[in-house]
């Protein structure tokens, strides 16, 4: 579903990416674990077409994301670091308008009506996204990334700032996403990835340092990784 060649960003001087190569299939939750400045949002807005890579290729279901940018942004719903809400709208004036934004073709009122519920945010749906607690905007910003029904599912960091209780409900959503989209999360918590995703990539410095199922890291990361991951994440 996703086919990451040879992916490099620099900024300036400053190596951000460093030929990064992965494949992701259909189907499959991918963790992208690292400490901060890693490169996992770099990778999540190449990826999403919001950045241009300075070398390497992206290709989403087929459509490569710089020969093809529009039919491959349309196979992605994103959920950026800061999701992007506007907070002087209802739910409801706010769905309607990313729905109209995104030109969405599936029926109006039944696909956000089908969202809101999957979401579990039907009843805060009439209410300022202002008013909302933290917990209850990332499933919004959830919502907006679901509109259209993407294949693919890219969360940045989705439960950062969120209170145990939200943290353990916007996990337990994420799996139940999994079963119709190719996802990845990326995060800095070990035990996050270790909790819902199949596969883990951990980038570190710009590089990816292990790749394989939850339980492999204990094996695959060096001592150094680890500490790093396990401290942030606790
Ligand atoms: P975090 O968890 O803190 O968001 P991250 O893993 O998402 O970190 P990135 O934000 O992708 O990491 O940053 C990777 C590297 O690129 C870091 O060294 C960062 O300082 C640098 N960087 C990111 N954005 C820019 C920018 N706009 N200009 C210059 N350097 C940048």
């Amino acid at each position: 579903m996703i086919e990451v060649k040879n992916l490099t960003k620099r900024y300036g001087s400053n190596l951000a990416l460093n030929h990064i190569h992965f494949s992701l299939e259909e189907g499959t939750i991918l963790g992208f674990l690292g400490p901060n400045g890693a490169g996992k949002s770099t990778t999540m807005n190449i990826i999403t077409g919001y950045l241009s890579p300075t070398e390497g290729s992206i290709t989403v279901d087929g459509f490569d994301t710089l020969e093809n940018p529009l039919e491959a942004k349309k196979r992605i719903g994103y959920l950026p670091e800061i999701p992007p809400l506007y907070t002087d709208m209802t739910v409801k004036e706010y769905l309607n308008f990313m729905y109209d934004l995104k030109k969405v073709k599936l029926p109006r009122k039944e696909h956000i009506a089908e969202i809101c519920s999957l979401v579990k945010i039907d009843d805060v749906y009439g209410r300022l996204i202002a008013n909302l607690s933290k917990g209850y905007r990332q499933r919004v910003g959830i919502a907006q990334a679901l509109l259209g029904n993407p294949p693919v599912l890219i969360l940045d960091e989705p439960t950062v700032g969120l209170d145990p209780k939200q943290i353990i409900e916007i996990r337990n959503l994420i799996k139940s996403l999994g079963r119709k989209h190719t996802v990845i999360l990326s995060s800095h918590i070990l035990s996050e990835v270790q909790a819902v995703c199949e596969r883990v990539i951990v980038i570190n410095r710009g590089s990816i340092v292990a790749d394989g199922t939850p339980d492999s890291l204990a094996h695959s990361l060096s001592n150094e990784n680890r500490l790093l991951l396990r401290m942030e994440g606790e």
